[in-house]
């Protein structure tokens, strides 16, 4: 560690040195500067690939003569707004600067050192640092054939158990938990137990029997359901997501939340996007036609595809993943390797417009030759 070479006498918490850093998708223009090639495709974030909603685009127009005052610290009109859409009580609402900010929320109020938080590996890392940021331990619970393993997070369990996270649909497999088996979850988790459920791809999901985490907030358990501005509203650059949770939760996480973690423009151009019915219509259709078009395509190369229900899937390349990373960067391709998942064969790939899913396949059969 470079730091006690640097500081040998800073004290650092062991929990933090154990911290394996994020890795995002690699942004476009460091694609361009480092390989110098032009009109790259990111299909590696899970971005929305028709840009921003325009009527959050038009609301941060007519608000950025405002940018001088600061926001509304409770967001008031956003949660008014969000509160008629979802059809639950606006104390129930908090925004979080990306829902990645509410995941560190409620980590920071609810665990501390001996904590423990079941975790189904691989899922989002975020779970994973945020826990280890307290000083709690993540108990991993391997998923079963791609997907979550309830009855398995179950039995890790124990009496130092504060939290589980349940990533639905999970990133990075695409698999869903259906209402059945998260009732009989729900019905033998002991009641001391917060679940976190992750909503961030939820309106891609076509799966009817797909559980919706809003219909448990009434059950014994604390429940927090957890969405994003970032995905199908095309907004992940601004930073705005969302929790709906039993308005005791929400006040504890008030107790700890940056008055002014929700910006000015973050807030209009949210409560402009959950109204642009039109552009999240046109945006599940370009995922779900980009999906059967990526899925044949890559299918007739030999290659598996694994089943979604989210904006991206795995994608079984039968040798090294971080030498396909690499080998399709030098193409101009920027996908993610699932080495750092747990899946060193594995990438994942989001659908992009119709244009970069055929660069990403024409890209994808170069490198197989
Ligand atoms: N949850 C999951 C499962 C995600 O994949 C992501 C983004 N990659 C997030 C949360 C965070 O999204 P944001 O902070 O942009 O709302």
């Amino acid at each position: 560690m470079n730091i006690t070479k640097r500081f040998p006498d800073l004290f650092v918490p062991p929990h933090i040195l154990s911290i394996e850093p994020y890795v995002p998708g690699k942004p476009i223009e460091e694609l361009e500067r480092e390989y110098g090639i032009p009109g790259s495709v990111k299909l590696a974030s899970n971005e929305n690939p028709l840009g921003p909603s325009p009527m959050a685009m038009k609301a941060m127009e007519s608000a950025i003569g405002k940018v001088h005052r600061y926001p509304d610290g409770g967001a008031f009109e956003l949660t008014r707004i969000l509160s008629e859409h979802l059809g639950v009580p606006p104390e129930m609402i908090v925004f979080g600067n990306g829902s990645d900010e509410l995941i560190g929320l409620l980590c920071h109020t609810l665990l501390m050192p001996g904590s423990e938080v079941v975790l189904p590996q691989p899922s989002f890392l975020i779970y994973d640092i945020m826990t280890r940021s307290m000083g709690a331990r993540p108990v991993n619970v391997p998923l079963k054939s791609l997907s979550i393993d309830l009855d398995a997070a179950l039995g890790a369990v124990t009496d130092d158990t504060r939290m589980v996270f349940i990533n639905n649909p999970n990133n990075p497999t695409g698999t869903i938990i259906r209402k059945e088996a998260f009732e009989k979850f729900l019905a033998k988790l002991p009641p001391r137990v917060m679940v976190v459920v992750d909503e961030a791809y939820i309106e891609f999901v076509r799966d009817k029997a797909c559980a919706v985490g809003t219909d448990y907030l009434d059950g014994p358990n604390p429940l927090a359901v957890l969405r994003t501005f970032s995905k199908a509203y095309g907004l992940a650059g601004l930073r705005i997501g969302y929790g709906i949770m039993p308005r005791e939760i929400r006040d504890l996480i008030n107790r700890i939340r940056m008055p002014f973690n929700a910006s000015v423009l973050a807030q209009v151009a949210a409560g402009a996007a959950i109204k642009d019915t039109d552009f999240l219509e046109k945006t599940k259709r370009v995922i779900w036609d980009g999906l059967s078009y990526l899925f044949d395509a890559v299918g007739s190369l030999g290659l598996t595809c694994f089943p979604t229900q989210s904006n991206f899937f795995l994608i079984d390349m039968k040798q090294n993943a971080g030498e396909v990373f690499e080998k399709m960067l030098r193409r101009g391709v920027i996908v993610r390797s699932m080495a750092s998942y747990g899946f060193p064969e594995y990438i994942r790939v989001n659908v992009g417009l119709p244009e970069e899913n055929e660069r990403f396949v024409e890209a994808l059969e170069g490198i197989l030759k």
